[in-house]
């Protein structure tokens, strides 16, 4: 036997209460730690040596060296890109299961029901039909090669799997897709030109006729539910309507902008309609505020899931009974076969919070992004770049000044805010104009919150 585990039971439990009141402070205290660089002897610091120092003093590094410098997404006026802020029953659940440390490609244990619970709820908030599967991973990035492998999968056949793409697929997608779309289709060898730019949905029909008349083979149309930029929302009842004209298969990038499904009026109704796609990738990470890393991948038809993934060597039957019972098994709907517990840290935040409280700190989130808009509205200087219609506001600090002044002054606020502590907003490009964009996907902001954030934008406007 090793000497890994601790020989002293009682002094790990004080090291470990220890540190778990660290953490708790931390979280508690979350509004008074904004984002701030890692010091450059803390950086160095963490480089390995051959010497280690024992569990408690790596719980105190942990505490003193590592905590204070993360991205600061945990902080009130943290509205960068689109971050979650993390929950406190976050920290109960990774602390459960780092001590089960389960693996989840499969077998019979707590987990995987975990994940068919969590992956049931959300089937049915999506309203997708009970013949639905789904995967939980990483995030959409993974989640929409999942749903693209299946897609192609329906298109070619499952031939597919042994001789790879026969013909050349394309697939049709508004301007406002994510670039997770094209990592897609540049890994399933579809190739990023076959990945068509829609300016207007009506041309759709026209694009697909000439694809097939060059010998192409059209096979997917994907809607996005929440655009990184603006937030805005495809009209997904005219989006399954030409996918099942064109029978092609309907994916939607929910990643933040399909848990509006959990908000009020009038924000739920931008998801209307997302029901009917053969596929949605969503992230918990972000607008559920479960820490990372956790997206989902739901497939409308279990059978077109398994179909692409299913591949079981002889090492890997399962049982009726016994820990290698449990079928289906999570890596039959993936890429991954060896996979964490994500599931218990999204089944902790529901059975904490509900439905109902996951969704009122959305509805507040857009309810917030549209006093932003207000504010910026109402000022002299600064201008909205884009309506404000969910969770995501873009502006300029000051729209009497030339494009590129504009641009360099939104870039230089950003940057300037992030170094204060201020805010954090990132930047985007709006009619070649670098803007300031936030995007509300924290629980912890308040109107007072952006107030403040908005009056350090005005500060910093000459
Ligand atoms: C974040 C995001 C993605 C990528 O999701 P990850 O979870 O980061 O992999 C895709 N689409 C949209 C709209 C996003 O906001």
């Amino acid at each position: 036997m090793s000497d890994l585990d601790p020989k002293d039971w009682d002094a790990f439990r004080r090291t470990a209460h220890a540190l778990l009141d660290a953490c708790v402070d931390r979280l508690a205290q979350a509004g008074d730690h904004p984002w701030i660089p890692v010091p450059e002897d803390t950086k160095s610091g963490y480089a390995l040596s051959d010497t280690p120092s024992g569990l408690e003093a790596a719980a105190t590094r942990m505490a003193k060296e590592v905590m204070p410098y993360g991205v600061g997404n945990t902080h009130p006026r943290f509205f960068g890109w689109v971050h979650g802020t993390g929950l406190a029953s976050g920290l109960l659940s990774e602390m459960v299961a780092a001590t089960m440390n389960a693996n989840c490609g499969g077998r019979d244990h707590a987990a995987v029901y975990l994940e068919r619970a969590v992956i049931d709820w959300t089937r049915d908030v999506m309203g997708f039909p009970d013949t639905a599967s789904g995967v939980l991973v990483s995030g959409t990035s993974q989640a929409t090669v999942i749903a693209m492998s299946a897609a192609r999968l329906r298109a070619l056949g499952a031939h597919v799997r042994a001789k790879g793409n026969s013909t050349r697929l394309t697939a049709y997608a508004g301007a406002g897709v994510h670039n997770a779309a094209r990592k897609a289709v540049e890994l399933l060898g579809i190739g990023a030109d076959n990945l068509r730019k829609v300016d207007d949905w009506s041309q759709v029909p026209n694009m697909i006729a000439a694809d097939r008349a060059a010998g192409g083979t059209p096979f997917m149309l994907i809607g996005t539910a929440g655009s990184v930029d603006f937030g805005t929302f495809d009209d997904f009842h005219a989006l399954a309507d030409l996918a099942a004209s064109e029978n092609l298969w309907l994916h939607i990038d929910g990643a933040f902008g399909a848990w509006l499904k959990l908000a009020d009026t009038p924000w739920r109704e931008l998801s209307n309609g997302l029901e009917r796609a053969d596929s949605l990738a969503c992230d918990f990470h972000k607008w559920m505020y479960v820490p990372y890393d956790c997206g989902l991948c739901l497939i409308r038809d279990e059978t077109e899931h398994r179909a692409a993934f299913a591949a079981r060597p002889s090492y890997l039957a399962p049982q009726k009974e016994g820990v290698a019972g449990g079928d289906p098994w999570y890596c039959d709907y993936g890429i991954d076969l060896s996979r964490g517990n994500r599931a218990l840290k999204v089944w902790a935040a529901i059975e904490s919070y509900g439905g109902a409280g996951l969704g009122a700190a959305i509805s507040d989130n857009c309810a917030r992004a549209a006093q932003m808009g207000a504010l910026i509205k109402a000022s002299d200087k600064m201008a909205l770049a884009a309506p404000v219609v969910s969770n995501l506001v873009v502006f300029t600090a000051d729209q009497t000044l030339p494009p590129e002044a504009q641009s360099e002054l939104n870039a230089g606020i950003a940057q300037k805010l992030q170094l204060s502590g201020d805010a954090v907003f990132s930047t985007t490009l709006a009619d070649g104009i670098t803007c300031l964009r936030a995007a509300i996907t924290n629980h912890r902001t308040t109107a007072k919150d952006i107030e403040i954030a908005i009056a350090a934008v005005d500060r910093e406007t000459p």
